[in-house]
């Protein structure tokens, strides 16, 4: 359970997986069945030092922040907000869905900063489904929505800071894709929905694979004999390989810096959310 109480399953950071570098929590929640009146969310909470993609498959989600951006995000969309320096935020169920209920899913992927730009000013991006590419492969039975990066020849609506690919493959039984993946990238595949094979290896849903360093590129499938598609987020990129500090919402290169942080929330620097 996360934020006011909404269930998630958290594939990293757990006792066995620290990070991912560049990349520090992978989230899929839900999906949920509110019922009306009783959807719940993560209410005001700041973060500093890294970004936030959020990335809508049902169900809304509203977002106001200390900047003064305002946001909601349906089916397909996604948000990449750089907290930087520093935001207040909320990621609540939209308004439809707190007074009627109903589903929700998504996800949301925190990349991190290099000390570089940790305290760059926030920034707000916000990608309407219709804009984010999605290309079918030649055999027409995989298709894939670039989020991040590229594939199949299709160049991402979003330009990232840290290189990196956000993929969201759809894989009919018996497709296979083929992934170009700088060697220097860390990968990893998650299975959102149906269970396929990541190179050779079995991934249910639910899973993440992480993948080995040594190649340059990731083979996905769903086998013939599957009775549904397999829905896999295939995520990489180029590590920054500087010290890691974190502590909840903050996420830093030292201790000191952490403890800056929450002294800047604390005394109203990091800003609130205007009356709504
Ligand atoms: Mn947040």
């Amino acid at each position: 359970m996360e934020g006011a109480g909404v269930s998630i399953r958290r594939s990293f950071p757990t006792a066995n997986l620290e990070d991912l570098d560049p990349f520090l929590l992978l989230d899929h929640m839900g999906p949920i069945q509110f019922a009306p009146g009783q959807a719940v969310g993560f209410p005001d909470h700041p973060h500093r030092g890294f970004e936030t993609v959020t990335y809508v498959l049902e169900g809304a989600m509203e977002h106001r922040d200390s900047k003064g951006n305002h946001g909601v995000l349906g089916p397909g969309d996604v948000q990449w907000m750089t907290a930087g320096s520093g935001v207040v935020h909320s990621e609540m169920p939209g308004e439809e869905l707190r007074k009627k209920g109903g589903r929700l899913e998504g996800f949301q992927l925190w990349v991190n900063l290099p000390k570089a730009a940790k305290m760059t000013a926030p920034r707000y991006q916000e990608v309407a489904a219709e804009r984010l590419p999605v290309v079918e492969t030649p055999s027409k039975d995989a298709k894939v929505k670039v989020i991040a990066g590229e594939s199949l020849g299709q160049h991402a609506a979003i330009e990232t800071r840290t290189p990196m690919l956000y993929l969201h493959f759809t894989l009919q039984p018996g497709a296979s894709v083929t992934q170009a993946v700088p060697a220097e990238y860390n990968a990893f595949a998650y299975a959102i929905d149906g269970a396929g094979l990541a190179g050779p290896t079995p991934l249910n849903e639910g899973h993440l694979a992480v993948f080995s360093k040594d190649g340059d590129r990731v083979e996905l499938s769903n086998p013939a004999s599957a009775r549904k598609p397999f829905n896999v987020l295939l995520i990489a990129g180029a590590p920054i390989g500087e010290p890691v500090a974190r502590y909840g919402p903050f996420v830093m290169n030292t201790k000191a810096e952490i403890y800056q942080a929450f002294e800047d929330y604390r005394t109203g620097r990091m800003g609130v959310i205007e009356a709504r």
